[in-house]
């Protein structure tokens, strides 16, 4: 053979790879078959590398274990899997209702997107009973997309009675559950028929790769999923699935650590005389401590507060002062983080009225004693900033 050709072919793969703790990361669009008839075998076969290769198998199948899942399908940001999980199941003509403290992105698709496609969007107040919730729903209402605890203002909602109401009538409940990570919370164990997440976040938990999954047991929806993700054309690197997985081996760990890490720091946080009030379903006496309680095996290290009454300005003193917390919008991580909430607020329907400034904490695995004192001296720059 020519040189040109022998370099075509030379170093292909030997097939017979040795074993590592981890898969092998399989980078191709190229799927090779091993005959003609197999080319239109789609059942038998994966015939192109876009459908995943072996990092994205072992990926889909350790989420699916961790989900209590038949199919999990992965998309290349968390934003991605909550858009495409609704686009592959919502039709025009449908109704979904949303809940208030969605996600402010996934918002914006409701509103830009989905209402563009004929897709009626209508917001409900967290706090709304599940009763009430599922009574506003009419003949068109198609799915339920709920966040609990919700984004920035962490209200808790009965994921389970919305899910076993909703099925009564035929409406499928999706939700996000980023906070849960997949593992201090089950969606689908407590009925909710699709369990989105931003694995972007605790899964990742390096704030360096971008990855969502949708996870789902009933057969039919499992396939409607992975349909979208085709249709859609959504594909993630096996670099990224290798390092999702990779960060999976050690999400229980971290959530340990940074869970208990929070909670102490939130407990510390309720004591001090700057602040008005602490809002983490996980610490005793906060607002929807009690279905906390009853559905999660633990706490994430995303919390927030509410600093007595102060301008924007103070609260801007509080986040300049701090040393440890970077000033930084995502969550999940190994580092601490911090934020004023209130901008975000505006476009809310239900938006809770606070006392003061509403901050938010992401608690990394920095020593608790450095980060209270790092608050410590954030909380002297305010009660200076508010004199
Ligand atoms: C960050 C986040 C997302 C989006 O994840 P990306 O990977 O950044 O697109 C979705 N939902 C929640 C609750 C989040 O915090």
């Amino acid at each position: 053979m020519s040189q040109e050709t022998r370099l075509i072919r030379a170093g292909a793969t030997s097939g017979d790879l040795v074993k590592t703790v981890g898969p092998p990361i399989q980078r191709g669009s190229t799927v090779l078959l091993p005959c003609a008839e197999a080319l239109y075998d789609d059942d038998a076969y994966l015939t192109y590398g876009r459908a995943g290769l072996a990092a994205h198998d072992a990926l889909k199948s350790a989420l699916g274990e961790m989900e209590g899942a038949s199919g999990v399908s992965l998309y290349p940001s968390g934003l991605a899997a909550l858009t495409g999980a609704m686009l592959a199941v919502l039709k025009a003509g449908d109704e979904v209702l949303v809940v208030d403290n969605i996600y402010k992105p996934t918002r914006r698709f409701c509103d830009q997107v989905l209402a563009r496609y004929g897709v009626a969007v209508r917001y409900y107040d967290p706090l709304l009973s599940p009763e009430d919730l599922v009574a506003s729903a009419t003949s068109a209402t198609r799915m339920i997309v709920m966040e609990s605890p919700g984004s920035l203002t962490f209200e808790m909602q009965d994921l389970a009675a919305i899910a076993r109401l909703a099925k009564a009538r035929g409406i499928l409940t999706l939700a996000d559950n980023t906070w849960g990570a997949g593992y201090l919370f089950k969606p689908l164990a407590h009925g909710v028929d699709i369990s989105v997440q931003a694995l972007t976040k605790y899964v990742g938990g390096h704030s360096d790769v971008f990855m969502g999954s949708a996870a789902a047991n009933d057969r039919a929806l499992v396939r409607q999923l992975e349909d979208g993700v085709h249709n859609l054309g959504w594909a993630v690197a096996a670099e990224d699935a290798y390092q999702m997985l990779r960060g999976l081996r050690t999400l229980p760990t971290r959530l340990r650590r940074q869970g208990e890490a929070g909670l102490e720091i939130a407990a510390w946080l309720a004591e001090q005389p700057e602040v008005a009030e602490v809002i983490h379903p996980a610490l005793p006496g906060s607002a929807g401590h009690d279905l906390w309680a009853r559905d999660y095996s633990g706490a994430c290290g995303l919390f927030g507060f509410v600093l007595k009454p102060g301008s924007e300005a103070c609260a801007n003193a509080f986040l300049n002062a701090l040393k440890l917390f970077g000033l930084g919008f995502s969550w999940g991580g190994f580092e601490s983080l911090a934020i004023l909430c209130d901008p975000q607020l505006g476009k809310r329907k239900f938006a809770p009225h606070y006392a003061g400034p509403l901050m938010r904490l992401h608690i990394g695995l920095e020593n608790e004693d450095e980060l209270i004192a790092d608050l410590r001296a954030g909380l002297d720059a305010y009660a200076q900033a508010i004199a």
